[in-house]
């Protein structure tokens, strides 16, 4: 971004107001806080564009989880629980979380994006010695967020170290009242809430399951596979495009 011609880029103006001289915030201010605060989400290139108004809602739960991250936006930062989306590969639950993320960002609110898997690799990696960053610093960024997105969730196996710091983690996250926006894979067939929390404890334990039930509400997205429906829907439009 060029810099401001009207405050030089110092943000601030001086205004003349009954006889004094006030420091006020230039109108540039708002576009370069939403600047600083969208770099510092660490959103990955491919989500950025991501908006509730372009998720494509095909069946009736994904108009449903559509519908729910729009309240979610409405309603935030006056919000005390997150959202959590569960399905299949492909049913846009990434998309929708990210789409929270971006607007609540563009509303003027912070957040923060992060990759589970990735979490875990950096946080692993800051046991070496060599390394730049300790376990804190890398968890404390992220614990300072009012507003954390985890992608892909708990979804790989989860050894005795990473349940270990899971639990930290989101006992730190639930004492702070942060809020999550997570997304995980499972296969939907036959699933029930009461049947992910099954699964869930089986995978990370009853503590952390029991403690992300009362965080977040449950938004199941069940779908054929989002990507191959929209293709074959995007075919038919081009089919019946040709056709007129
Ligand atoms: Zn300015």
């Amino acid at each position: 971004m060029k810099k401001c011609e009207i405050c030089n880029g110092l943000e601030w103006i001086l205004k003349e107001k009954d006889g004094t001289t006030l420091a006020v915030r230039c109108e540039c201010h708002e576009e370069k806080e939403i600047e600083r605060l969208t770099s510092e989400a660490h959103i990955p290139p491919r989500y950025q564009n991501n908006r509730v108004n372009n998720y494509n809602a095909i069946n009736s739960n994904q108009v449903i989880a559509k519908k729910a991250a729009s309240n979610f936006i409405e309603e935030y930062p006056f919000i005390d629980y997150g959202l959590f989306f569960i399905g299949p590969c492909g049913v846009g639950k990434t998309h929708l979380a990210t789409a929270i993320l971006n607007e609540v960002i563009q509303n003027g609110y912070e957040g923060k994006f992060c990759d589970f898997g990735q979490l875990l690799v950096q946080i692993r990696s800051s046991y070496n010695p060599v390394s730049r960053f300790s376990e804190m610093e890398i968890l404390s960024e992220l614990f300072r967020s009012p507003l954390l997105v985890v992608d892909d969730f708990a979804c790989q196996r989860v050894t005795d170290w990473v349940l270990e710091t899971l639990t930290y983690i989101i006992k730190s996250l639930y004492n702070e009242r942060r809020v999550l926006l997570l997304t995980t894979n499972i296969n939907m067939q036959e699933m029930t809430t009461d049947l992910f929390f099954e699964q869930l404890t089986d995978r990370i334990g009853y503590q952390v399951t029991s403690r992300l039930y009362e965080m977040c509400h449950i938004i199941p997205i069940e779908s054929a596979d989002y990507r191959k429906e929209y293709a074959s829907v995007y075919h038919k439009m081009q089919s019946k495009k040709k056709k007129t």
